[in-house]
């Protein structure tokens, strides 16, 4: 068995794209879920805007009606004021004519404001429901591609899954479980190179025994702060070779 910088090396850059590998797989589906909420709450904002625009024409007709309502019984009052004889009679018809021509001149106000205001409101739900649409054909994109992406990525992390398992021979037999256990615990971080004497993972220095193990590479050194199984990095191997001869 040989422990040797560059197998271990190899092993962690492994553990490394395989956990890439599961992050984007688990963060594609994140998106496209926190999207597809986004879409379905505007769509419901849309629906509903929408609904009351059509409330607020249904409104205008009522009062667009009302007033065809007022007039018709201004034109029956008038047909009733050429054959009442009673003064009275005539002041009172002409009274209730001038309340109804104020209820219209009301209505008339009511509906040319709703009139504008409707129209404004129509062409922004028209502008909305183009941004929604551009909206949900891009989501459509978006979840396509994660989809389409995923079965490559899904068949690339079981090829980087055997090849750990392939590299994970250089780790003692009497020492895999620790390695288990370190790689359950650190993930992919499980492993870490020492640069300029110190471990990388937690930047306290080795000790020369530690050095002296980790060149003659025979069994896997762990660091005593962190816990992570470490190699040497390319420079420092390039060091030590330069030292030893
Ligand atoms: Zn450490």
């Amino acid at each position: 068995m040989n422990t040797t910088a560059d197998s271990l090396r190899d092993l962690h850059l492994l553990h490394q794209r395989a956990k890439a590998l599961r992050d984007r797989l688990s963060s594609g589906p994140k998106t496209v879920a926190a999207r597809q909420a986004a879409l379905t709450n505007r769509q419901a904002a849309l629906e509903a805007s929408r609904k009351a625009l059509q409330e607020a024409k249904v409104q205008l007709k009522k009062r667009e009606h009302s007033i065809q309502s007022h007039q018709a019984k201004i034109d029956d009052l008038r047909a009733k004021l050429n054959q009442v004889k009673k003064n009275e009679e005539y002041r009172a018809i002409q009274n209730q004519i001038a309340l109804d021509k104020g209820q219209i001149e009301k209505l008339e106000g009511e509906v040319l404001e709703e009139m504008v205001q409707i129209d404004e409101r129509t062409a922004a739900q028209a502008a909305d429901e183009a941004e929604v649409k551009k909206f949900a054909d891009e989501f459509a994109r978006l979840k396509e591609q994660v989809e389409s992406q995923a079965v490559p990525q899904r068949v690339q992390l079981q090829e980087l899954e055997a090849a750990i398992v392939e590299a994970e021979d250089v780790i003692p037999e009497d020492l895999r479980e620790r390695y288990r256990r370190t790689v359950k615990q650190h993930g992919a971080d499980a492993m870490a190179p020492v640069e300029h004497g110190a471990c990388s993972g937690c930047f306290v220095t080795v000790t020369a025994q530690m050095l002296n193990d980790l060149i003659n590479a025979a069994t896997l050194t762990f660091c005593r702060t962190c816990g992570r199984i470490l190699y040497l990095a390319e420079e420092d191997v390039l060091t030590t070779r330069r030292t030893a001869q």
